[in-house]
């Protein structure tokens, strides 16, 4: 399987390359130069088979002939048995015709880590079998820190630099971060916000010595790995739900587009999806754009669901590339007007196409709690401030009463215990095996939000390690 760059202007490459690059050369993302298809047949074999081994045959067709199917295998299943749940992600009917999809049976309680893990193994095997190094860095507004350090912790072959935006990151993310002590991680808190982070990031990878000498790669949900091992849980609640004979539709709390993209994506290889419906909270360039077909930034304003504080949506990118047509020209012209004034509009044929399939509605803080504490008081169900904003977008958004509508269970309510007790009035406790973060040592880097600052750290660190 071959990959091409949304700018045009970067090598294609072969699965495991684009595993390890990230980022293209020329600053786009990466994705198949056609799309795999899954036929009826296929995907009726596939109902039976448990979450790792429907993993394996999901990724296979993104991989091609670079791994074999059993290494794969033993991959997906070293990956998924660190899940708390037999059924890894579980659906639980809210009412009828609305599920939601409890994505937070893994290790840091957030769906990252479907990817994350995955993302962990494939690095691990590739770079094993290359004899290589890779430093690894990544901004988080969260949920992305904490699973991509339990992704990587103690692996030989890679060193992780983490940044977060200082003191916008919820104390249980946080600890879950800076409480993991391997020598290969290191958790740099940025005096900026989580676009400031992602731009440093960015600026990384665009400056070619720095990257060269480091040899960088980057885990964050640009990482065509991410989105191809979240496709997986599609097909996974589709296909319980009735599919592929009959149709579902997904709702989706969204900051960078990345895990309502991986819906698409099964949508392609031939997944009856009828709808897919975007929740943002007040930060919510997503859903303005798919109100009005434009895509204007504004300044990120905190919220009870900080991973979502988001106002670029770096993975829009890839669904821009193709309702265009796969036009590289009109995806690098895009993006250059969105980097010099946060702004870029679609024509009303790209707009349409995109509202064919899109929906998009934001909820504000108050909304969120309101919908958290209508659930639980409905059905005793205690529901995280993001998952929430999925829900209630699920509600407002839906085109058909009769399709059955997924939500997506994005973090465990214990993450953000403060907005379920302002909620509900319970208290949300973290599961017993994560507890022992709430008293555990933090170790953090501080440094300023300045390029130059930042490499010199991550030169000075690595030195040390080496
Ligand atoms: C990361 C995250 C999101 C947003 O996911 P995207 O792929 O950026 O759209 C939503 N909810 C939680 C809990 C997250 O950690």
């Amino acid at each position: 399987m071959i990959y091409t760059s949304t700018r045009g202007e970067a090598p294609d490459l072969g699965f495991c390359d684009v595993v390890l690059a990230g980022l293209a050369q020329d600053g786009g993302l990466y994705l198949p130069t056609s799309w795999p298809t899954v036929s009826t047949d296929e995907m009726r074999r596939w109902q039976s088979l448990s979450y790792a081994d429907l993993a394996t045959e999901v990724l296979l067709h993104f991989v091609g002939d670079e791994i074999d199917r059993d290494t794969l295998n033993r991959m997906a299943h070293a990956a998924y048995a660190q899940f708390e749940h037999p059924a890894v992600a579980p659906l639980v009917q809210l009412e009828d015709r609305l599920w939601l999809m409890e994505l937070f049976h893994g290790p840091t309680l957030a769906f990252k880590d479907f990817a994350l893990l995955m993302l962990g193994q494939l690095f691990e095997h590739v770079l094993s079998k290359r004899q290589e190094h890779r430093v690894i860095v990544g901004a988080t507004s969260g949920d992305t820190g904490s699973a991509a350090i339990e992704a990587v912790r103690g692996l030989e072959h890679v060193t992780l630099f983490m940044l977060h935006p200082r003191g916008r990151v919820s104390d249980v993310q946080r600890r879950q971060m800076t409480t993991v002590h391997d020598a290969n991680i290191h958790n740099l808190s940025i005096d900026g916000d989580f676009d400031d982070c992602q731009a440093l990031v960015k600026a990384m990878f665009n400056d070619a010595a720095f990257r060269s000498e480091m040899g960088l790669s980057a885990v964050n949900s640009i990482n065509w790995a991410r989105i191809a091992s979240q496709v997986v849980y599609y097909f996974r609640a589709a296909l319980t739900l009735g599919g592929p004979d009959k149709p579902v539709s997904f709702a989706v709390p969204s900051g960078n587009f990345g895990n309502v993209f991986a819906g698409w994506v099964a949508r392609q290889m031939g997944l009856p999806i009828e709808q897919f419906v975007v929740g943002s909270n007040h930060n919510d360039i997503l859903a303005r754009f798919l109100t009005s077909g434009d895509m204007v930034a504004e300044a990120v304003q905190p919220s009870l669901s900080p991973s979502m504080d988001i106002q670029v949506s770096s993975n829009f990118e890839r669904l821009l590339f193709e309702a265009n047509g796969r036009d590289a020209a009109a995806v690098r012209e895009a993006m250059s007007g969105f980097a010099g004034n946060g702004a870029f509009s679609v024509s009303s044929d790209t707009f349409a196409k995109i509202s064919e399939h899109f929906s998009g509605a934001s909820l504000s803080d108050e909304a969120t709690l309101a919908e958290m504490a209508s659930l639980f008081s409905r059905t005793g169900y205690l529901i995280d401030p993001h998952s929430a904003i999925g829900v209630a977008a699920a509600r407002q958004c839906r085109h058909s009463g009769d399709t059955p509508m997924v939500a997506l269970a994005t973090a465990h309510p214990a993450k953000f215990p403060d907005a379920a007790h302002q909620a509900t009035a319970q208290s949300a406790t973290l599961p017993e095996r994560v507890r022992h973060i709430l008293t555990a040592e933090e170790r953090v880097e501080p440094v300023t939000a300045q390029l130059e600052a930042v490499q010199a750290h991550i030169r000075r660190m690595r030195a040390g390690q080496a």
